[in-house]
């Protein structure tokens, strides 16, 4: 075992966020907007962004949390690059040494007055300013609530641009058969860019596999819900199908009942792919370090395996 290993496993057995803040760690479901250090908006605003507190019944809750906390204060481009800046600061603070963010698609011509490069430009300038040591893979981000006419004419200026590293789609699980997302992800395969979706965090198993064999996904934000069948397990585990999670998210939204009962452990010990991630640190108070140690107290995982987990997710 290395020395790093080694170290972040006494960490966990410390207890001490500290110490496990400074081992190397990925965040690779991390929604930029929602993902930074809250000392530094208020230090740079005066905006001050608490945490929920409670558990969430829906999707709706969240967004009035959004529109209560947030609201219009960060709907131009100065305030859109504060939020990168916070982003990075807080990931680099957490020991994230790979981080996956990006802007959602609408985002483009909303603050960066059409110009892709200037869009490119403000994420990987704040990574050179703030957190030189992470890797930053640039995403594509979209929303299920948009109409695909729509999508194509936001995405067009994103192809055949060489920063992105992948794709992915967020919003209500429901809002519109997955099918009609394929064509996107064609042409996003074609392009070389991982592929990537919210899948399985309010849908079922089965939901997580159409979406997989649909979209020809390589990875999926959440898929929680895939514990509760056998042959989706198999067909994760045998395609090599990796799940990123964010288990703080998924106990304040009511996904799950509570940590103990978080399905990471059952899906880890079933061999799947599994990452461990903040989704919206501005919510949920979920920063990757905290996730680790979260699921280390409440006995889901052992220092052993989080540890498996955290290298994994630099691989
Ligand atoms: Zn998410």
């Amino acid at each position: 075992m290395d020395m790093t290993s080694k170290r972040f496993i006494q960490a966990l057995q410390d207890h001490n966020l500290d110490e496990i803040k400074r081992v190397p760690k990925s965040d690779l479901h991390n929604h930029f907007v929602l993902g930074g250090d809250r000392k530094f908006i208020k230090e740079k605003t005066g905006i001050d962004i608490n945490p929920y507190k409670g558990i969430m019944c829906s999707m709706d809750e969240m967004h009035k949390w959004v529109e209560v906390n947030m609201g219009e204060k960060f709907n131009c481009l100065e305030m859109r690059q504060l939020l990168v800046d916070a982003t990075i600061i807080q990931a680099a603070k957490d020991g994230i040494h790979i981080l996956e963010i990006g802007e959602d698609v609408w985002g483009l011509d909303e603050y960066f007055q059409s110009n892709i490069k200037m869009l490119i430009d403000s994420f990987k300038q704040s990574q050179m300013k703030y957190g030189e040591q992470i890797e930053l893979r640039l995403q594509i981000g979209m929303s299920r609530h948009c109409s695909i006419k729509y999508l194509e004419k936001c995405l067009e200026p994103f192809w055949d641009e060489k920063s992105f590293y992948s794709i992915d789609l967020y919003g209500d699980e429901k809002y519109q058969p997955i099918e009609n997302f394929k064509g996107i992800y064609q042409k996003a395969r074609s392009q070389g860019l991982k592929l990537k979706a919210h899948v399985g965090e309010w849908g079922s198993a089965s939901d997580v596999r159409t979406a997989i064999e649909i979209l020809e996904l390589d990875e999926v934000q959440h898929g929680i819900s895939a514990v509760k069948s056998k042959e989706v397990i198999k067909y994760l585990r045998e395609n090599k199908i990796r799940l990123n999670i964010t288990p703080t998210s998924n106990v304040v939204l009511g996904r799950v009942e509570n940590f103990k009962k978080h399905p990471i452990g059952e899906l880890y010990n079933s061999g799947i792919d599994v990452t461990i991630n903040s989704d919206d640190i501005l919510i949920f108070d979920s920063d990757v370090s905290k996730e680790y140690l979260r699921l280390y107290e409440s006995g889901v995982l052992s220092a052993d395996d989080l540890d498996d987990i955290r290298r994994n997710g630099l691989r």
